[in-house]
């Protein structure tokens, strides 16, 4: 029986794949990622050739047997992404589910994911936090959705796309209120890395009058939650 390694890529700035991802996608027989051009720059980048499989929500019920196959004759593989950590926002969970199912030896690497990243920087309580990925489309799902996550009483963070920004952090105003704390990231490692960080009122004034570009990591803490010192 071989192994999936989950191997996370870098976010942004290449110097972040670690020595032991490296030395895994040097090793595997051959790798799965989303997007195999995207995905061979990077390899190249590191001179590394290996047999690359597009594994993506579309295929993936067709692609995780004849992985699994292969894993199970013996072969090892590695399961990559676009960026940062596979099956976060990301490909991954429909084949590491069908894998443990047929009894392979999964093997996760820690590295780069925006998640993190974005909260450890963001001067908001990281003790608890609730991650949403990607926020619903519908507007009615979507304020339940946050209206939930507000009850725990945690950070709560997502990932939202340039174009959705001005839109949601309204939206994040009628459900945690304008003195709400929140963080914004925006594209973590990379050249031209930020964080806007204030209440919610005051951040979403400042996108409100300027250009959204980029890739975005959104944290907010409700009004009633108690910072860390608080609760000390
Ligand atoms: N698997 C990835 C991870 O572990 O973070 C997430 C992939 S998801 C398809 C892509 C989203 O993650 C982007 O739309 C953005 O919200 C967030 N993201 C990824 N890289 C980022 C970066 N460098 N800076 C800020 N946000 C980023």
């Amino acid at each position: 029986m071989g192994t999936l390694y989950i191997v996370p890529t870098p976010i942004g700035n290449l110097d972040d794949i670690t020595i032991r991802a490296l030395n895994v996608l040097k090793s595997v027989d051959f790798i799965a990622c989303e997007d195999t051009r995207h995905s061979a720059k990077l390899l190249n980048h590191f001179g590394i050739k290996k047999p690359l499989l597009s594994f993506y929500s579309y295929n993936q019920s067709n692609r995780a047997p004849q992985i699994i196959k292969e894993l199970s004759l013996g072969k090892n593989a590695a399961l990559i992404s676009d960026s940062g950590t596979p099956c976060i926002s990301d490909p991954g969970f429909y084949l590491v589910n069908e894998a443990i199912a047929g009894g392979i030896n999964i093997v996760p690497l820690p590295g780069p994911s925006a998640v993190l990243t974005a909260l450890v920087a963001s001067g908001l309580p990281t003790e608890n936090f609730v991650f949403l990925g990607f926020l619903k489309r519908k507007p009615g799902k979507l304020k339940k959705e946050l209206k939930q996550a507000a009850l725990a009483g945690a950070t709560v963070v997502f990932y939202e796309s340039p174009h959705r920004l001005k839109k949601t952090l309204g939206l994040l105003l009628d459900v945690f209120g304008s003195q709400s704390r929140v963080a914004v990231a925006r594209e973590l490692t990379k050249k031209f890395e930020e964080f806007v960080r204030g209440t919610l009122g005051e951040v979403a004034e400042i996108f409100n009058n300027r250009e959204i570009l980029g890739e975005f990591v959104v944290m907010v803490s409700p009004e009633n939650n108690a910072t860390e010192k608080d609760n000390e």
